[in-house]
């Protein structure tokens, strides 16, 4: 039998246990690095499939490495699982760890015949902007020896180069003095204040950015009483640019806005994070084209998305890893729109026949992505010419 037939067969067979993998997590969600219950599941379905499975590796309780086939070219696919406060899985990540998981068993079924091994590594924390799973993941060796890496993402549609841009994710907090607010106003210091005033000059600072630039926020801590004046506040903030070198630029500017808070009001400021910041996406076109083809032979299209480009964009650790190795993050569609992504509206979306049929189809074509890795010369010989060192 043809190794992708054969890899086909294969998915077929372990297709519901793959369903109720993507049902179970999302009826479950956990938060980054605290994925406790779907890292097992996914490790214990891995397992019983005959994969070699290292759980909490890198000193992460969440991650896990799965490898299978013993082929000098390794690929790697990548599964998220976390999910974000309040709204579940609001991203999907269920869709994208069944696929995943899919999409290593139906490739290593064809593995050894094509000269390949595959590796799933469970990457937690996808949705935390600083430091995230793979950025760890990477700095710890989990990808050492790797030639390639990829996964899909659920989106209302397929689109094969989402725009993916740089993110620095950070924590702002200031410390004043408390004050009776009607009593004493003059003895307290208002750390709210600090943060009106940091939100205005990014206010103003919007002017002067580029129009791919992104800086949006929340207050986590805003006081404890409207008659005590507030002496810890803090906010969480993300800003976006292109590339890291943007990013590199625009970050300073930000910092000011909340040293600008500190200075007006005689707070202290404290900036925590963001210093391991996603990085913009290369998506490898080679491996784009095999996808493409895949997942047409499946039938999904790919239309031109007539997007501009500060428009759609997202940010993600995969474009860390697209850095260190050939990826791709192909977006494989649930047809939910207008539901999209971070929305409840989009967690309803991600356990529907179209999503289940979106986990099938995305571990089908990278099971075949990775095994025309491996048997076409050209694209094998260029990956196999340089992977992370070990
Ligand atoms: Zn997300
Ligand atoms: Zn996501």
């Amino acid at each position: 039998m043809d190794a992708k037939a054969a890899a086909r067969e294969k998915l077929d067979s372990i297709r519901p246990r793959i369903t109720e993998l993507s049902h179970k997590i999302h009826a479950n969600p956990e938060l980054g690095f605290k994925e406790v219950k779907a890292a097992a599941w996914i490790s214990d379905l891995l397992s019983e499939e005959g994969f070699d499975v290292k759980t909490g590796i890198c000193g992460l309780a969440t991650a896990f490495s799965a490898k299978a086939g013993s082929g000098p070219l390794s690929v790697c696919i990548c599964a998220e699982y976390d999910a974000l406060p309040a709204i579940g899985h609001a991203c999907g990540h269920n869709i994208i760890a069944a696929a995943a998981v899919g999409a290593g068993i139906a490739a290593a079924r064809a593995a050894d015949e094509v000269g390949l091994s595959v590796t799933i590594i469970g990457t937690p924390a996808e949705e935390s902007g600083d430091a995230g799973g793979k950025i760890l993941l990477l700095e710890r060796g989990a990808f050492a020896g790797m030639h390639a890496a990829m996964m899909v993402h659920p989106a209302p549609f397929d689109f094969l180069t989402p725009k993916i841009i740089a993110a620095s994710m950070f924590v702002v907090r200031y410390t004043g003095k408390e004050a009776h607010a009607a009593a004493f106003p003059e003895m307290g210091i208002n750390a709210a204040d600090a943060l009106t005033v940091a939100q205005t000059a990014i206010g103003l600072l919007r002017q002067h950015i580029l129009p791919t630039d992104r800086i949006h926020g929340i207050i986590t801590k805003g006081g404890d009483a409207p008659n005590v004046v507030p002496a810890r506040t803090a906010a969480r903030y993300i800003v976006r640019s292109q590339t890291l070198a943007e990013l590199e630029r625009l970050r300073p500017r930000v910092y000011r806005c909340f040293e600008a808070g500190a200075l007006a009001t005689g707070s202290t400021l404290e900036i925590v994070g963001g210093d391991r910041p996603y990085s913009e996406m290369v998506h490898d076109h080679g491996l784009v084209a095999l996808f493409k083809n895949n997942a047409e032979m499946l039938g999904r299209s790919f239309p031109e998305l007539d997007m501009p480009a500060d428009r759609g964009v997202v940010s993600t650790d995969m474009g860390n890893v697209s850095l260190a190795m050939p990826s791709i993050h192909p977006m494989i569609g649930i047809d939910s729109f207008p539901a999209s992504n971070h929305q409840k509206e989009f967690t309803e979306q991600c356990v529907t026949e179209s999503a289940d049929k979106a986990v099938y189809d995305g571990a089908l074509a990278m099971a075949w992505t990775a095994i025309d890795c491996a048997r076409q010369a050209a694209i094998r010989n260029r990956l196999l010419a340089r992977s992370l060192p070990k």
